[in-house]
């Protein structure tokens, strides 16, 4: 199954022509596991003391940035596109 996001200008691009040089933090979704996207450019939904939700561009699903619960929304990508190791 081959998945698709939007790009900012609305164009629907697929994972592998995602150009993340761009971004200024790039990562990949964990709920989906296919979706990239740039955390800069999320549309926040709450925001809370020690964490903020938004939907996820790719799988439109509500996340948080409490990566300590063991259920991270989102890994950070490196440069060349792959998972950075917390
Ligand atoms: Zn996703």
């Amino acid at each position: 199954m081959r998945q698709f996001m939007y790009g900012d200008d609305g164009d629907i691009f697929y994972r592998r022509s995602v150009d993340i040089s761009e971004m200024m933090i790039p990562v990949r979704c964990l709920r989906c596991h296919d979706g990239i996207y740039d955390l800069t450019k999320v549309e926040v939904t709450a925001r809370y003391i020690d964490c903020s939700m938004w939907k996820t561009p790719c799988c439109d699903q509500l996340v948080d940035d409490l990566i300590w619960t063991g259920r991270a929304a989102y890994v950070n990508l490196d440069r060349n596109g792959h998972d950075e190791r917390r």
